[in-house]
This record gives structure tokens, sequence and C-alpha cells, in this order.
């Protein structure tokens, strides 16, 4: 009935370890996608999981294979690089991306589609009544709000990933070469009329988060040196503030040598500012190796994923599947 030769939609659906939630999510994802009366592909890309995920979507792909398309990636490339395979992939003149863990439900998706109706290249979503606990509520508020003084991309929630993406800019992505990039953020830079909606967030539906306290450091260093130099710019002008200030402490030093002589006192101050000054150079350091650290990732030109599978039906049977 509904052909996937030429989807108007395509969702794009990460998965990694995610055998407890992957049939609860079937069960809702297709007919919430049924409902939206569109022709439409799930593309759900397996990201290298351990556990029993792959067979999960084989089954899903023998049971309906007009829609549904499986990526195997060969191992584990992260949320991002799976995304960015499966837009690689999609064929539809939209494309939304979804979380495997039911936290954004697939029945929002018809929303989003609303707002591209409008004439939106590109909708963000805000979670209502998030369910995380209040820890990392606090702490990606935090991030999201220094993220944006930094990089000067307005996403009021950075960490929900229910989104939805005009081709051209799926298309726009996709041809980025970034390894450590957060998608969301590249999809802003190329946005012409980004908008954002609310959505309901539900809690996990079974399994647990991939994403340790580890990997969301990482998650928003990637996020301000991937998108922003200007870490790298505050440094130099740190060191600038920082040599004068010090330039003018030696010279206050050697006029009161002359003027009270020798002096033991005043060690412990003198110890503060160099551990002080110390603390600063290893920060710095270690902002440089963040972008070195990125440069080195981007010369060595490596592909970014490799594809072991995709699971779909034939073209010629497809298009009057
Ligand atoms: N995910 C992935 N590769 C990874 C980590 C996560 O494909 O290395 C997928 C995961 O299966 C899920 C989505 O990315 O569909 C979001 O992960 P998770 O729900 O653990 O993140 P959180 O909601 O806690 O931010
Ligand atoms: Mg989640």
């Amino acid at each position: 009935m509904i052909a996937m030769s030429n989807p108007s939609l395509s969702v794009v659906i990460p998965v990694y370890n995610e055998e407890e939630g992957l049939q609860a999510l079937f069960d809702r994802l297709y007919p919430a996608l049924d409902a939206l009366h569109v022709p439409y592909e799930a593309i759900f890309i397996n990201d290298g999981s351990t556990d029993r995920s792959v067979s999960l979507l084989r089954g899903q792909f023998e049971k309906r294979p007009d829609t549904t398309r499986v990526i195997l990636l060969n191992g584990n490339y992260g949320q991002h690089m799976a995304i960015m395979a499966g837009f690689e992939q999609a064929r539809g003149n939209r494309v939304v991306t979804l979380d495997a863990d039911l936290q954004n439900p697939p029945e929002e998706i018809g929303k989003l589609l609303a707002a591209m109706d409008a004439g939106h290249d590109y909708v963000g979503t805000v979670r209502q009544n998030r369910q995380d606990n209040a820890w990392r509520r606090w702490a990606s508020r935090l991030m999201n709000r220094l993220r944006e003084r930094i990089t000067h991309i307005h996403m009021t929630d950075q960490g929900c990933m229910l989104r939805a993406y005009d081709r051209k800019i799926v298309r726009a992505i996709a041809s980025c070469r970034e390894v450590n990039t957060f998608i969301p953020a590249l999809a802003y830079t190329f946005a012409a009329h980004p908008t954002e909606v609310a959505v309901r967030h539900e809690e996990r539906a079974a399994g647990e988060s991939k994403y340790s306290l580890y990997s969301l450091v990482r998650l928003n260093f990637d996020l301000v040196t991937g998108f922003s130099v200007f870490p790298l710019q505050l440094f130099s002008l740190l060191g600038m503030v920082l040599s004068l200030l010090s330039g003018l402490f030696v010279v206050y030093l050697f006029i009161r040598r002359l003027v009270v002589g020798p002096e033991a006192e005043g060690l412990f101050t003198l110890f503060a500012i160099t551990f002080f000054l110390i603390s600063i150079l290893l920060f710095g350091i270690g902002l440089l190796g963040e972008y070195v650290g990125r440069i080195y990732q981007q010369v060595r030109d490596r592909p970014r994923f490799l594809i072991e599978a995709i699971l779909e039906a034939p073209r010629e049977s497809r298009q009057d599947a």
C-alpha cells in the first residue's frame, strides 16, 4: 500500500543495546507512523549492540520489510555517528530522529511535521515535564546556558533528540566530514527557518541510559570546541591579562626589594600565586589538547563508521509494494 521507494518521511533511530525496550518501541512506532498517512520508512541503525538488539531488528524487518530498513554498523561509533549513517541512507523529504528508548513519544511526530508544513526547515523540541532526575536536569540546564553563550546556537533543550529536518539540511549534515559532532547543533547552523515545539517526555521504557557522567562531559566539550574557537581565544586573552598583571607584580617586588630590602615573609602568597598560574597553564594545555585532538582526528580522515550490512527490501519489489 505505502511504497517505500520514495517515502516522504524517514524516521532515523539509533539503537545501542536496547533489547529490553525495542519491542515496545515497534508496538508504538508503527501505529503512530501509519496514522500519519504519509509514505514513510523507519531506519534503525544498530550501533554495535552486544545484546539481542540485532536479532530483534532483523525480526522487525522481516515483519515489515516494506517500511523498515536496518543498518548494521560494525562497531559502536556513538549516537551521533549512528544518526549520521542513517542520514546518509535516508530517502525521505523530511527526516525525523528519535531515540529508541521511548523517552520521546513517537505519537508526537505529527506535531513536528505540522511545524514543517508551516514552512520551517528544522524543528527542535523542548521536553515538557522532563522525566530525568534533578541532578541530570540541573546539569543540562547549566550546560545549555553555557553553550548558548559560547556558540550562539539557540537550543532550549539540547538533550532532546526528537527533531525534524528538511532533506536539504540532512544532505548538508551528511556531507560534513566531522567526526565528533552534535547533529542538532550542526543542523542549526544550516537551518534558515528553525523553530521549536514542546513535546511530552517519558521515563525510559526499559534499559539504562547509555550516557555516563564522563560521556556527558565529553559531549559538552565536543559541542563547545566543535562549534566555537572562543575558548581558545579566551585563553590568549586570559594569558595577556595575566602576564601583564604578573609583570606589574615583578616590578613591584623589585622596587620593594630596593626600598625594604630582602624579606622571607609572604612566601606563601607567592606559592598561592604560583599554583594559581600553574593551574591556569595546565587548563590551557588541556584546552589546546581538545582542539589538537579534533585536528588529529580530522587529518587522519578515516571513515567515520563502517556499515556491515543493510537490511532492506530490493528496490524493484518496493516500487509497487
Ligand atoms: N545510542 C547509540 N550509541 C551509543 C549510545 C546511545 O546509538 O553509543 C542510542 C541509544 O540506543 C538511544 C539514543 O542513542 O536510542 C539515546 O541514548 P540514551 O537514551 O541512553 O541517552 P539519554 O536519553 O540518557 O540522553
Ligand atoms: Mg534516553
